[in-house]
């Protein structure tokens, strides 16, 4: 905090943060921040970075794990909570910690990569395990790994199942876009028994800079695919006009806006989260403005593990004589035969 100081006028809430053995810790890319505006408290951007006194809180039904991954994994790393995919764990840490992550009961305590031997671990649960068709490397983030570290699993994970679909999973492209080197890319592309897609997460607009525009690029030029998963936050995108030109840019960019996440019951994250009724109305403004290429889907991820549901309002008002009845987007009413 007292390096930060020297940057960023703080605030009251921002310097009453306390760093405790649980907290998330602080760390920003040099970089991000100099994409932040010191005067500006209500930075988006910063809002994402800057911690404040509110993280120290524990609120109504939050828990360090609401998502219940814990319960659904095997070994430390692994997490297996839908059948025909898994999440690996590569390791905890990340170039800059984000505020509002899910995953803070893992991210960010220094375990570092995974073993050789979870490595190895996970790679026999995948060829025991047919029925699993993708694979989400993901953690913290991936590309804290280096080249090397990430592809001898990347080898491993092939090696047992060379038709495994693998997302990278990492925000490196938004916090430390120079970390997308050609030989990462190259090195990925050796790889090529099965897609890799690369799944990013972009907030916020001012976040596609040129450079991370052009980090993406080098992956889509590559034959990898980009999907993006923003985090609806409160103080960083929750209106319709932000996300509007969030998605439309990503769309321009070659990254496809893949899901927009309703905040998880995660400890520490209250001040982020929006609540579901004004979620859902920006969900259907989005749907009017946005074609459905640049179209996130708004979803929760249960608490208790109960897994990701869509959140989009029904469009279907109910059955009449033999009819379907809608309601169109605009509040008119259609019909449509049940048979
Ligand atoms: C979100 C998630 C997935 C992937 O879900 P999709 O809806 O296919 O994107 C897989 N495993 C875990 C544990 C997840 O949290
Ligand atoms: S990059 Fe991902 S894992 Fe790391 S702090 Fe941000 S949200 Fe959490």
């Amino acid at each position: 905090m007292t390096e930060l100081e020297k940057v960023l006028n703080l605030t009251q809430e921002e310097k009453g943060w306390q760093e405790s053995p649980v907290s998330l810790p602080l760390l920003i890319t040099p970089y991000y921040l100099s994409l932040i505006d010191p005067n500006d408290p209500d930075d988006p951007l910063r809002r994402q970075v800057v911690p404040t006194v509110s993280e120290n809180l524990e609120v109504g039904l939050e828990t360090p794990d609401p998502l219940a991954e814990v319960d659904h994994s095997h070994g430390e790393r692994l997490i297996h909570r839908y059948e025909n995919r898994v999440a690996f764990l590569a390791t905890d840490l990340c170039a800059q910690y984000c505020r509002h992550c899910f995953r803070r009961r893992f991210t960010g305590n220094m375990h570092g990569p995974a073993t050789q031997k979870e490595v190895s671990e996970a790679a026999s649960y995948l060829s025991e395990h047919e029925e699993i068709k993708e694979m989400l490397l993901t953690g913290g983030d991936i590309l804290t790994l280096s080249d090397s570290e990430l592809f001898s699993m990347i080898e491993a994970f092939r090696k047992a199942r060379p038709s495994l679909v693998i997302r990278l999973c990492t925000r490196m492209p938004v916090v430390l876009p120079s970390r997308i080197t050609d030989e990462l890319i190259a090195g990925l592309k050796k790889f090529n028994t099965a897609a890799f897609y690369l799944m990013v997460q972009f907030n916020h607009i001012r976040e596609l800079t040129p450079q991370a525009v052009s980090a993406v690029a080098k992956f889509v030029d590559a034959g990898i695919p980009a999907m993006n998963q923003s985090v609806l936050l409160r103080g960083v995108n929750d209106s319709a006009d932000a996300l509007e030109e969030l998605c439309n840019a990503l769309v321009a960019a070659r990254i496809k806006p893949y899901y927009l996440f309703q905040g998880d019951l995660v400890t520490g994250t209250s001040s982020f989260r929006v609540p579901l009724e004004q979620g859902m109305a920006i969900e259907r403004e989005l749907r009017r403005r946005l074609s459905g290429l640049a179209m996130p889907v708004y979803a929760l991820d249960l608490p208790q593990g109960g897994g990701k549901v869509p959140l989009c309002g029904s469009y279907i008002e109910g059955m009449q004589d033999n009819m379907w009845k809608f309601r169109t987007p605009d509040g008119q009413e259609r019909l449509y035969p049940s048979s």
